[in-house]
């Protein structure tokens, strides 16, 4: 599918289970900060480490940022994994749960994360892409009370939702992102954006849909997308919930399926599609106990511009 600057992809996701805090205003005013700086295609700032790894080919120039999960049990065994040569596999950045971020290439050369992909008529988009991973365990398997990731280590339900992957059928748990992690990723998606005239922000399940699930359900990529590429960080594309209980829906009317518990009024949102009495909307992830991505269908008399 082309990307398309105005009308980010559809994604249909579903909350379900709790975790983390509201981070609402941050995420939504979250602007020209100056956390990070690029220099010779090096990021710097404060809690950004370099290690430069051996897994890398020649020289790129990215039109893709491409989001995934290290499916890891923390931030050190994935840099160890993605510098070990036995790997043949790397990334950009490696983004850790405490907001720490480990560089180990250059943008601008070519690192192993994306493997056997296409996009938009491109094949191989290690050859076009900067590619962050997020540190998170991934899927999980409900054992007893306690959630288990394939390396063995255990979560707390709390740790987790329990969300249908847009390309699935079937719900499952998956590991939370941090609060700062998401906080770090819209930084860095805006930076990068914005130096490399990035023409999109992708999933690895977005380039190589038919054996990967990662970044996945508990990542906000939509609201991502929909903040750094589809509004041009205007403060009055804004709008807010004035019911008490307003239904989102699956398409532009009320014949379609209830996709989430009724947002409560006052719950920001991105317009990213108007249809008749009905827009489409991005939900601010920090109004959503989850911090998950959701999108929908609301009905245009209950909500109002924040820039009226
Ligand atoms: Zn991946």
């Amino acid at each position: 599918m082309a990307p398309a600057r105005k009308t980010p992809r559809k994604h249909s996701t579903q909350r379900s289970s709790r975790t983390g805090a509201s981070s609402r205003e941050r995420l939504a005013t979250f602007t020209d900060s100056s956390l990070f700086r690029l220099t010779n295609h090096r990021l710097e700032g404060s809690k950004v480490n370099y290690l430069e790894t051996p897994n890398k080919g020649g020289t790129i120039q990215p039109s893709y940022l491409v989001f995934h999960y290290t499916a890891g049990r923390s931030s050190q065994s994935s840099i160890a994994w993605l510098t070990n040569p036995l790997a043949k596999a790397s990334a950009h950045l490696v983004v850790g749960r405490d907001g720490t971020i480990t560089q180990l290439a250059p943008f601008t050369t070519k690192t192993w994360h994306a493997g056997v992909s296409h996009w938009d008529g491109l094949t191989g988009l290690n050859q076009h892409s900067i590619g962050i991973e997020m540190d998170n365990a991934g899927p999980l398997i409900a054992v007893g009370t306690k959630l288990t990731a394939w390396f063995g280590k255990s979560y707390q339900k709390s740790q987790a939702i329990f969300a249908t992957h847009k390309l699935d059928t079937e719900p499952k748990w998956w590991h939370a992102f941090s609060e700062k992690q998401i906080l770090i990723a819209v930084e860095l998606a805006k930076i990068l954006v914005s130096q490399y005239a990035l023409k999109d922000i992708l999933g690895h399940d977005d380039i190589a849909p038919d054996r990967k699930r990662d970044p996945g359900p508990a990542f906000p990529l939509g609201h991502i997308r929909a903040l750094v590429m589809g509004r041009s960080q205007e403060e009055g594309d804004w709008y807010q919930v004035m019911v008490s209980a307003l239904n989102i829906r699956s398409g532009p009317g009320s014949e379609y399926d209830i996709v989430a518990s009724p947002l409560t009024k006052g719950t920001k949102l991105l317009p990213l599609e108007k249809q008749d009495r009905w827009t489409k909307v991005d939900v601010d992830p920090g109004a959503l106990s989850s911090g998950q991505d959701l999108e929908g269908w609301v009905f245009n008399r209950y909500i109002e511009s924040l820039n009226a």
